[in-house]
């Protein structure tokens, strides 16, 4: 059995891992020309770091979350959540990490598999015994199975179910990652502050760094063809909490990252023959509930644990996808639904988003934290060989 991986994302790689700890024949390709930093960071939720923990991923380069807060932009606390002691009961913590070193520890963890650096998928051919993967440059690829992790606008996806454009939610956020320390973010924090259709974060991701970002609600075409650059940025947030006002100002014009807010409606069908999808290029979705990256290592695993155990690529593949499309349809409409709460702008629905979030019950804060970070590995069947 050989696999195909087209990307080397957070999915791509965690599925490299995932079927190299099964024992199953792996090679990468990677668009991207280079390993770059990539500037960012994300939180990997609990349902994440469980599985990483399980293949032996090494997250000590992040920083556990222990308590999130969500703020006035004047800085003044709504809620605390001691997100640390809530998420014990899954047994794997929140870890934030910055994007770099995630991808460098699962490099690592993937050992000595193959990954071809600037091998751009041009497209696919079934064949009798499996499939080859086309590349832009001419050369190809021959597997059992293909799997498509490239990302939003994945190439695979479009062959499989043909090309269609994002979803645009009329917001823009701003990414940039930076050593920042304040009092007001100790180590194992992280910041939320709620504005009118304005929002920001600041998390701590260990080693004296911090990942920030910002989102703005914008008309779509502009949320898409936002240049407005650091000083722009720094005008949205002017007068908010000190902390914030001063990570902007410490930031490079060149370290932020900036994209619009897209996803895509739910795809059923990721199949076609020996080949399927993975993580954003399966079931790309909006950032709010942090499932994203998440989602695609559980794929990952889920992915590894069929092509494992069903001496069958192809029904191995079918029941991935049956396996994971519940679920992650489930993730991406909440996210749609977190969203949009977070997003609001109309200053009587924030007075009234903001006084619930103070109230709350911490039992119902607590289960609808929990909730989409639920999930249980699959039990494992080995194949008699
Ligand atoms: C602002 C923002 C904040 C986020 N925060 C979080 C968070 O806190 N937690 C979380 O879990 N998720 C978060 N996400 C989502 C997360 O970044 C994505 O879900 C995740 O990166 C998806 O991983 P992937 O491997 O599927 O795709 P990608 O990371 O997009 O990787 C795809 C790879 O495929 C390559 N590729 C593309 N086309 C081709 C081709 N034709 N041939 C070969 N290679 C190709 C690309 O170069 C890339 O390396 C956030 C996203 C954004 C935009």
């Amino acid at each position: 059995m050989k696999a195909i991986v087209i990307g080397a994302g957070i999915g791509g790689l965690t599925t490299a891992v995932a079927l190299r700890r099964r024992g199953i024949e792996v090679e990468v390709y990677e668009a991207g020309p280079q390993w770059r930093d990539s500037g960012t960071g994300l939180g990997l939720a609990s349902n994440a770091t469980k599985v990483l923990d399980a293949l032996g991923v090494d997250l000590s380069a992040g920083s556990p979350l222990e308590y999130f807060s969500i703020r006035t932009t004047a800085g003044k606390q709504l809620r605390e959540l001691p997100i640390g002691a809530i998420t014990a009961e899954l047994g794997s913590p929140i870890v934030n990490i910055h994007r770099t070193d995630l991808i460098a520890t699962l490099r690592a963890a993937a050992g000595d598999t193959p990954i071809r650096l600037g091998a751009r998928l041009s497209g696919y051919t079934r064949t009798g015994d499996g499939v080859t993967a086309l590349f832009e440059d001419g050369t190809s690829a021959h597997g059992d199975v293909l799997i498509g992790a490239d990302g939003i606008g994945s190439q695979v996806r479009a062959q499989v179910a043909g090309a269609a454009p994002v979803t645009e939610h009329g917001y823009v956020c701003w990414l940039a990652t930076v050593p920042f320390s304040d009092p007001r973010l100790p180590a194992g924090h992280a910041n939320h502050y709620w504005g009118r259709g304005v929002r920001f974060g600041l998390i701590d991701i260990g080693g004296g760094r911090v990942y920030w970002w910002g989102t703005k609600n914008l008309p779509v075409e502009q949320a898409r063809t936002w240049n407005g650059g650091k000083d722009a940025i720094a005008t949205v947030f002017a007068g908010w909490a000190p902390e914030v006002t001063e990570v902007i100002d410490r930031t490079p014009d060149a370290a932020i990252h900036t994209v619009p807010a897209q996803d895509r409606p739910f795809l059923e069908v990721w199949g076609d023959g020996p080949v399927t999808l993975l993580g954003d290029a399966a079931h790309p979705m909006l950032t709010s509930l942090s499932q994203g990256g998440s989602s695609s290592v559980e794929d990952a695993y889920v992915l590894a644990h069929h092509l494992a155990s069903d001496p069958d690529p192809l029904s191995a593949l079918r029941g991935y996808e049956n396996a994971r499309r519940d679920r992650t349809r489930m993730l991406v409409a909440q996210s749609r639904k977190l969203s949009t709460l977070e997003q609001i702008q109309n200053p009587a629905v924030v007075r009234l988003r903001d006084a619930v979030i103070r109230v709350a019950p911490m039992s119902v804060l607590r289960k609808q934290n929990l909730a989409p970070m639920r999930f249980d590995l699959p039990v494992e069947q080995f194949v008699e060989s």
